[in-house]
């Protein structure tokens, strides 16, 4: 397969071969900037690090089956998305160890599953108790940190637990940390209450990423020191932001993404499981929330508390072009690059030898979505689209 595109890091006009699952030769090929003008971008695909579901399926539900699992990891092939973690968040231990075995058993059973999923997130259960940071997870089922906890969850999936999201404010935090990180797994804080202190001790623990900075908090914090600043000070933190224009004013992206530096930011969907439904009243878990006519997904009967997320990566990249200033290449890093090589994983980067895991689109494009993904590839495979 030969594909004739515009690379998304340097804007030239190439010709990708594509040959058993990988890209044998790239070449840069004369145009006039007329033709170049219609083509789409190429780009190695995007991984999104945090999808709690899509379609009215949560990968936290009690019930999830295999078929569940993969009928949500493969409809993010349309959002030019090639990689994922699956994200359960705080439950019982009976649901996240059957939440994270059935994950396990579908990337056993399925080889579209298995090419598609990074490995798991599990953001919580030890997070902080208070309302506000503690956002939608149960109360009953926050706890500290335990490692006998945790390595139960682990063998239960067969070791896909890659990332893992807890708060630093309890005092097991930086042991459990370094046991986590020594184990191969990811951490990262969020949903928290902590000090400074908490906070550099957990991060000379090991643990590299901020969740969803700036989400996920109180609703009022002290002005300084407050953990947000902290987080954002802190050069050994990468943070993952919600940029769907709901989660995060303009501004804050544009500091964050400053403060931190664009290298060491990740976007991330947090797609919530009724992502992708029409607008309406749905319940979940016996809470009903609502999707608005704007896309937002919000507690029902009002306009303000967010319940989730639902716009695609796509829309993040967009929008951190939009907000921050960023480049095409830098906001598709983001998507991309920046989240593999938090989880110690080497990305593609359009060259011969690459596995063909690869996003073509239009931007800019008038689209929620944010781009117009025209084709999505996953190991020479076309999954979405057409090329
Ligand atoms: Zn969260």
């Amino acid at each position: 397969m030969q594909l004739t595109a515009k690379r998304y890091d340097t804007a030239t006009v190439c010709r990708v071969t594509i040959e058993a699952g990988e890209i044998s030769q790239v070449e840069t090929i004369a145009h006039d900037s007329g033709d170049a003008e219609s083509l789409p971008w190429i780009a190695p695909g995007f991984i999104d690090i945090q999808v709690n579901g899509y379609g009215g399926q949560e990968f936290s539900s009690a019930e999830i089956t295999v078929e569940q699992v993969r009928t949500v990891v493969r409809r993010l092939d349309e959002f030019g998305v090639v990689g994922v973690c699956p994200t359960l968040t705080t439950n019982g231990f009976e649901a996240l160890s059957h939440g994270v075995r059935t994950i396990a058993a579908a990337c056993d059973e399925h080889h579209d599953v298995q090419a598609r999923v990074v490995g798991i997130h599990v953001e919580g259960p030890y997070i902080c108790r208070e309302d506000g940071p503690r956002g939608a997870h149960p109360l009953e089922h926050c706890q500290p940190p335990d490692w006998e906890h945790f390595s139960r969850l682990q063998d239960a999936a067969e070791g896909h637990i890659v990332l893992l999201t807890l708060s630093p404010e309890y005092d097991a935090a930086p042991a459990f940390i370094a046991r986590a990180v020594r184990s191969g797994v990811t951490v990262a804080l969020g949903h928290m209450s902590a000090t400074s202190d908490q906070i550099r001790a957990a991060v000379d623990a090991g643990a590299s990423l901020s969740t969803h900075l700036g989400n996920g908090a109180h609703g009022q914090l002290r002005r300084h020191p407050n953990y947000i600043w902290d987080q954002l000070a802190e050069d050994r933190l990468s943070a993952s932001l919600i940029v769907d224009g709901h989660h995060l004013p303009r501004e804050v992206v544009q500091s964050f993404v400053r403060g931190k530096t664009p290298q060491r930011c990740i976007l991330v969907s947090d797609f919530s499981g009724l992502a992708g439904l029409p607008v309406g009243r749905y319940d979940s878990s016996g809470c009903e929330l609502e999707i608005l006519a704007d896309g937002r997904l919000v507690i029902a009967g009002q306009r303000q508390l967010l319940a989730g997320a639902s716009a695609p990566i796509g829309r993040g990249i967009a929008n951190v072009i939009a907000f921050a200033g960023v480049d095409l290449r830098t906001a598709v890093d983001m998507a991309g690059q920046h989240p593999l090589r938090l989880l110690g994983r080497t990305p593609g980067q359009l060259r011969p030898g690459d596995a063909a895991n690869l996003t073509l689109f239009d931007y800019p494009a008038d689209t929620p979505d944010g781009l117009n993904v025209r084709a999505t590839i996953i190991a020479g495979d076309v999954v979405y689209g057409a090329v």
